[in-house]
């Protein structure tokens, strides 16, 4: 028996994680699910978008499966998502992109892990609203050791990424790529502008590198990496980032394998663990029973691999991946048109996937 802390989440969340809890049932592994909710509803009841229940719930089980949470934008409160990741030190991002055949994508054979540093650079929190005492002790302290001018009307926001922070980062990517015998790993900065953060990310990797001579390293400028994978993406294989730029090539990575609807996703830090798809709430299809569960059902097989029930998450992956290759029982976004009238629910998802479990 697993005891897993089970965050529904808002928008999408709460229908895509009651499918994934019934296929991950359906493998014969037993869990017990402590659900605890967080985010925009629980922001208007209790005043709190992420109470202290969540968090211990997490620290008691070490494990949890999370749903989408909202981030309002410019006001409001602060993403959850990215404080649960600093709170509990979830360092370690990791978004595997793999076609599966049937998929709907403009490439075949994908197969890239993207590794994400998650607690520092321009996603730390620290931000100064414009106007305020703090953006304006910033400004004068900038004109004075710099001569520098920043505009009297800015909002500032600090980008912080440390040596220590990226050679955790670095390191994890380097003995993923070891444990999975993948052949190399590609750091990605913008060293020739910001010497002295991204400049640190890339000379750190370059010295970690040093220290795995099995396994192939190279840089890339995140510019020209976007490019790279739109146009080659056969020539990576792990790819290393610091905070925002992970974030945005998770995206454009999962654009390549057929959307974020199977694009999986693992928070992991060295004590705990937190599953969740890379897409987000998707408010304008809340309640439809209409969005592709996929994205977190594969991040539930994440989750499966990582609690040492590999039998389990080999027997949910192989019934997904048929799934997909049939193309019958799949949601709107992997019809050849969203507007195909064959296109299966979520719930419908998760019947079939179970189907192929049993
Ligand atoms: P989103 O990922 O929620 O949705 C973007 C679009 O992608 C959707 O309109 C939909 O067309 C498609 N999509 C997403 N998930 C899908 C699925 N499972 N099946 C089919 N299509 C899917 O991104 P957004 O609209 O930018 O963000 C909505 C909210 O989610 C925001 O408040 C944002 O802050 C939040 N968010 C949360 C997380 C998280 O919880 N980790 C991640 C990203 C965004």
């Amino acid at each position: 028996m697993h005891t897993v802390t089970l965050i529904p989440g808002d928008g999408i969340g709460p229908e895509i994680t009651e499918a994934t809890k019934r296929v991950l049932e359906a493998t014969g592994v037993s869990f017990e699910w402590d659900i605890q909710n967080a985010g925009e509803e629980v922001y208007k009841r209790e005043g709190n978008p992420l109470p202290k229940r969540v968090l211990e719930s997490i620290k008691k089980n070490k494990i949890a499966l999370k749903g989408p949470i909202t981030t309002p934008v410019g006001t409001g409160f602060r993403s959850v998502n990215v404080l649960l990741r600093q709170l509990l030190d979830l360092f370690c991002c990791l978004r595997p992109c793999k076609t599966y055949q049937g998929a709907k994508s403009r490439y075949k054979n994908i197969d890239l892990v993207i590794i994400r540093e998650n607690t520092e650079d321009l996603y730390a929190g620290i931000e100064y609203e414009k106007d305020s005492e703090g953006a304006q002790s910033i400004i004068e302290f900038v004109k004075k050791s710099t001569g520098k001018i920043i505009r009297q009307d800015s909002g500032i926001s600090i980008k912080p990424i440390s040596v220590y922070g990226t050679e955790r980062i670095v390191r994890s990517a380097f003995d993923y790529a070891r444990k999975n015998k993948r052949h190399k790993v590609t750091a990605v900065h913008k060293a020739n502008i910001m010497k002295y953060s991204d400049g640190l990310f890339l000379d750190v990797s370059r010295a970690v590198a040093k220290k795995y001579p099995d396994i192939e390293f190279e840089d890339k400028i995140v510019d020209n990496m976007c490019m790279q994978l739109v146009q080659k993406p056969e020539l990576y294989d792990v790819i290393v980032l610091p905070n925002l730029y992970g974030d945005i090539v998770s995206d454009l990575s999962a654009g390549l394998i057929g959307g974020l609807g199977l694009a999986p996703g693992a928070n992991r830090g060295d004590e705990y663990a937190v599953f969740e798809p890379t897409h987000g709430s998707a408010p304008k299809y809340k309640g439809l029973n209409k969005v592709n569960p996929m994205a977190m059902m594969l991040s539930g097989i994440m989750m499966l691999s990582h609690i040492g029930e590999t039998t389990a998450a080999e027997k949910l992956e192989n019934a997904l991946a048929s799934v997909i290759k049939e193309g019958k029982s799949v949601t709107y976004d992997m019809k050849p048109t969203s507007d195909d009238p064959t296109a299966a629910t979520t719930s419908g998802v998760a019947d079939a996937v179970i189907s192929k479990v049993a």
